[in-house]
């Protein structure tokens, strides 16, 4: 996390050959080196040496960014593009990121909480839970609500007594604030949510944007519970019974999601749940494991210009329908949305729902 762009990563940048471009999907998809992480770095110098005015325009390339990093994935020097964008939209003493085309970046916990109260076992309502569940914010949108009770089927077909969820499940953690330029907002919300997660032995976070935020990011702010923390998908694994026989009788492929995969680099153990849950192995789409291609719902491009995001969706999409898969799983409420309004012929699933049918 930086509060600004690092000055050696935008000078590597500049004078880089931009061995990144042609992983960028934003550059890809748009088909313009502005948007290549490079460009978008030299547009960051310029408005931090005063060389073009903080207008609407020349603040664009701090928000075409989807947070992938794939371009970490080939830099030779290890610059983190996104890290250095999300600095530039925070920045204190540049004021384009909030006065441009703010973003709203409350969350209505009440509503929240309404929702997954209603999805939720009347039992598992609980003040004390032994393991608190956090769906994160995407699951608790209207299009992600089926997820969530595919995950307390889950649970229950796991016989877990054990997840419970209250007001605590809804807290804000600062993610979406952070990625969109609201500092102050993000520290507030990630200080108010560290306290409450200390009265809990086990957090269970169903979002891989919350859970890399929470375990990367929130360390950086002096908020570390990364040792209570957990992913949904390692939790439910860690319950499963390994020796139950395949039940799948389809073609399946996993979509890494960028904040599973690149940001915590979990590759492998969806990809084992599937082929345990499969008759036959998992098929890769032409972009796999660290190589991975976003799905387009990225944050802060996907709210900020949500028209050139659907263009890198658009590219994903090409890929599912090329691919031998009859169902592609992921992990990400975000990635599930975004590509089955997309591609609504194919079956996208999140992991939970696909589990929920082959237990
Ligand atoms: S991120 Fe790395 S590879 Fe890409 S332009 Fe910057 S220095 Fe070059
Ligand atoms: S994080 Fe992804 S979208 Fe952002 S500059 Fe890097 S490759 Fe492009």
């Amino acid at each position: 996390m930086r509060s600004r762009p690092t000055p050696k990563d935008l000078e590597l940048c500049r004078y880089c050959p931009s061995l990144c471009q042609s992983r960028c999907p934003v550059n890809l998809a748009l088909a313009d080196i502005a948007w290549s992480p490079c460009g978008k770095m030299s547009g960051v110098w310029r408005l931090q040496e005063g060389l073009v005015k903080a207008t609407r325009e020349a603040t664009i390339p701090l928000h075409m960014c989807l947070d992938c990093l794939a371009c970490r994935e080939v830099c030779d020097h290890g610059v983190e593009v996104p890290d250095n964008l999300a600095g530039a939209r925070l920045a204190a003493d540049t004021h384009y990121a909030q006065t441009q085309n703010p973003v709203d970046t409350t969350w209505n916990t009440q509503k929240a909480w309404e929702t997954l109260r209603s999805c939720t076992p009347a039992w598992r309502c609980v003040d004390e839970a032994a393991v608190l569940l956090v769906p994160g914010r995407e699951m608790l949108e209207p299009e992600g609500v089926d997820q969530l009770k595919a995950l307390f089927q889950v649970l229950d077909k796991l016989s877990d007594e054990v997840v419970g969820v209250n007001p605590d499940s809804v807290l804000d953690d600062g993610h979406f604030s952070y990625i969109h330029g609201n500092l102050a907002q993000a520290k507030t919300a990630a200080g108010k949510a560290f306290k409450r997660y200390g009265k809990y032995k086990r957090i269970v976070v169903a979002s891989p944007h919350n859970l890399s935020f929470v375990t990367l990011h929130w360390p950086q702010l002096g908020y570390d519970r990364s040792k209570s923390v957990m992913g949904v998908i390692e939790y439910l694994s860690s319950a499963m019974d390994w020796n139950h026989s395949a039940r799948f009788d389809g073609r399946v492929a996993w979509h890494d999601p960028c904040h599973l995969g690149r940001h915590l680099e979990q590759y492998q153990l969806p990809r084992d749940l599937l082929k345990w849950a499969g008759r036959y192995a998992p098929v890769e789409l032409l972009h796999n494991h660290g190589n991975s291609l976003c799905c387009g719902g990225g944050y802060p491009m996907s709210t900020r210009d949500p028209d050139g995001a659907a263009k890198v969706t658009a590219m994903r999409v090409a890929e599912i329908d090329a691919s031998e898969a009859d169902v592609v799983v992921t992990g990400c409420s975000q990635c599930v949305h975004t590509l089955r309004e997309a591609n609504p012929e194919k079956p996208i699933k999140h992991l939970v729902e696909f589990l929920a049918e082959v237990l």
